[in-house]
């Protein structure tokens, strides 16, 4: 089951997703780094002691004829851009939003990770781009998109000229974009629970990775990672939870 209550809680404390939180300051190395995440402020006790933690090693996924294809209902708009010292963080204007199991989750933010944290049978992608929903009674499902390094990506083109480079810059489209020029051809996915994979780790967040990854460029990819080295967490034991793989 989800655990709906921990997640409506998350939210309620007025937070943004992920990384703008009041709580302690964390960050990706050393002391404040993801194996300290759970000693550094009582908010974030799930990072330590969570049962159910992302990200995982996709591997032994059961085949579910039964699960659904994602829908997506994603408009296009200007975005805002900041970098807020852990992600470049996109929030798009309200509207876009997908159904998965009869029920909307609203696209609240889309933000990257160097190298990427969804690894399948072992193998970490490049980059990951991680698109958080989130519905009206608060449940939260992340869709994942693998990045690795190929063709130029035209819609990060765009996103790319804007990336504030400094923690704490922002910037914005001057042209609208929809963000789901950024998910691949084939929608196929694995879903399990987990969690969000930076501080308060919270649970009941249900993901969705596509099995077929985005390319971008070599050149874009040092873009990013020149601005974030790391900002991944490391893999998190799967403890038993089962892996879906739709069709
Ligand atoms: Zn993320």
């Amino acid at each position: 089951m989800r655990r709906v209550g921990i997640v409506l809680l998350g939210l309620c404390m007025g937070a943004p997703l992920l990384a703008q939180q009041a709580g302690a300051p964390w960050g990706y190395e050393g002391k404040e780094g993801p194996l300290n995440w759970g000693k550094l402020d009582p908010a974030y006790k799930a990072c330590a002691s969570g049962k159910e933690q992302s990200p995982i090693d996709i591997r032994g996924a059961h085949p579910n004829r039964k699960l659904q294809p994602i829908e997506f209902h994603y408009i296009s708009g200007t975005m805002a851009l900041v970098n807020n010292g852990h992600t470049i963080q996109i929030t798009p204007p309200a509207g876009s939003y997908i159904v998965v199991d009869g029920v909307r989750y609203d696209l609240v933010q889309f933000h990257f990770h160097h190298p990427g944290e969804e690894a399948v049978k072992g193998a970490l992608p490049d980059m990951s781009l991680h698109l958080v929903h989130k519905s009206a009674d608060g449940r939260i499902v992340v869709v994942a998109v693998r990045l690795n390094e190929g063709n130029p990506n035209a819609v990060l083109a765009a996103l790319w000229q804007h990336l504030p480079k400094t923690v704490g810059a922002t910037d914005k489209l001057t042209e609208e974009m929809n963000p789901a020029g950024l998910l691949p051809a084939d929608r196929a996915y694995w879903t399990y629970e987990g969690s969000l994979t930076a501080p308060p780790c919270t649970e009941g967040v249900r993901w969705l990775i596509f099995k077929q990854p985005v390319e971008l460029s070599r050149s874009q990819l040092r873009s990013f990672a020149t601005l974030y080295k790391v900002n991944s967490r490391l893999i998190q034991a799967t403890r038993g939870r089962k892996i879906q793989a739709s069709e």
